[in-house]
């Protein structure tokens, strides 16, 4: 095996799919985390081990709604039925591998799954809301050349239950008086390549005996993948759609994007003008700039053009730094003057606020570094 030492990657090279790691020895561990069951499989269950299904309600309360960690703490179960839980099934999908907590209480995990992968998701914390960030598949096959969470291709993709869980376990990390408000599908992994998990985990957030958080209280960030974002409006439901465009042409998006070769700028809007008119929502177009690649005012200028008359929002991204890559975030004033030209144009836009930035706060940096750690 050779040895990952640094990993840089210039904007004009293309992705690097793998670095020929060893695949991790899979775990022992043959219970199913207790998430995997429907509400009517834990019935079934409880039924096959002589208890009432009611008590399934009184479980699922406990999983989704309180803030324990362990069966042990099912106070108003049996102690028997505890042990035949702790028994039969896995509290939670994945262990707590690492925690880190910024000086502005963004706080991020690092989980690690039952075959021994790794997954990052994040909470942050502003005065009226509280959003947490969520992954989809263990690392990412888009090979976006700016991000940390694609330098090591992907690997699988993840559960419906690895999905949700990560709401579930950050909630059960906040205090009792602080409640999870919005989601956003912008951790690793590309949404949309995993769809049908995503779309079962997403119900499972919206449903009434479910997490119960509004579908308009849910974004979905894709790189951009026209059939699935029409399949996501055929849903029926309000959830936001943010589309990672980053560069206002063909021919810079596909330095930037690779995958972007095989869809092109044009199919992407109008999948996005079909899932505005089917939902109402209104599409936010994440850039993430990055300092002389695509943060001049021609591209705000052209990024204008190609965004007018549309019920779009731009979302401007100084690019957070990856330790493994070259790229970095303009300076100040040249994101203020891009953000100004959008605006003298009539384009709604923002300047994302930067959270967690004395942490890994870089999609996929967390991963990537114990990665290199462990195979370097
Ligand atoms: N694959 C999906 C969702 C995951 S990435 C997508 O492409 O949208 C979520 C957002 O984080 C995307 O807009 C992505 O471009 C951005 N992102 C990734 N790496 C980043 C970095 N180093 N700095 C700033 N934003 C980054």
């Amino acid at each position: 095996m050779t040895e990952p030492e640094t990993i840089s990657v210039a904007a004009d090279v293309g992705p690097l799919v793998s670095l020929g790691l060893p695949i991790v020895e899979l775990s022992q561990e043959t219970r199913p985390p207790i998430m995997d069951l429907s509400p009517e499989d834990l019935v079934s269950w409880l039924q096959s081990v002589g208890q009432p299904g009611y008590r399934a309600g009184q479980i699922r309360r406990w999983l989704v709604q309180r803030r324990i960690t362990s069966f042990e703490q099912m106070t108003d179960l049996p102690v028997g039925l505890r042990e035949k839980l702790t028994q039969s099934f896995r509290f939670s999908p994945f262990e707590v591998v690492g925690h880190q907590v910024a000086r502005d209480l963004t706080e991020k995990l690092l989980l690690r799954l039952q075959d021994g992968e790794l997954v990052e998701c994040v909470l942050m914390r502003d005065p009226d809301r509280s959003t947490v960030c969520i992954s989809t598949q263990v690392g990412c096959a888009m090979g976006c050349v700016f991000c940390a969470s694609g330098l090591l291709g992907v690997k699988r993709n993840l559960t419906p239950t690895e999905i949700f869980e990560q709401v579930l376990v950050l909630h059960r990390l906040m205090k009792d008086d602080e409640r999870i408000t919005n989601v956003v599908v912008m951790g690793i992994g590309e949404p949309l390549a995993n769809y049908k998990a995503l779309m079962q985990s997403l119900t499972f957030l919206t449903a009434e005996d479910g997490f119960g958080l509004g579908a308009r209280r849910i974004t979905v960030s894709t790189v951009g993948l026209p059939e699935k974002i029409r399949e996501l409006a055929q849903s029926g439901q309000q959830y936001n759609l943010a589309v990672s465009l980053h560069a206002p042409n063909d021919a810079l998006r596909t330095e930037i994007v690779p995958v972007n070769r095989n869809i092109g700028i044009q199919d992407i809007l109008q999948a996005a003008d079909d899932y505005f008119e089917v939902t109402g929502r209104r599409i936010s177009y994440e850039y993430v700039l990055m300092a002389g690649i695509n943060d001049r005012p021609e591209h705000a200028e052209e990024l204008a053009w190609l965004l007018r008359g549309r019920n779009a929002h731009v979302n401007l991204i100084p690019m957070n730094g990856v330790n493994e890559l070259i790229m970095t975030a303009p300076r100040d004033p040249d994101t203020q003057q891009f953000l100004m030209i959008l605006e003298e144009c009539g384009i709604t836009a923002t300047v994302r606020k930067r959270k967690g930035a004395d942490i890994d706060a870089a999609c996929g940096q967390l991963r990537l570094n114990r990665e290199i750690a462990k195979h370097g």
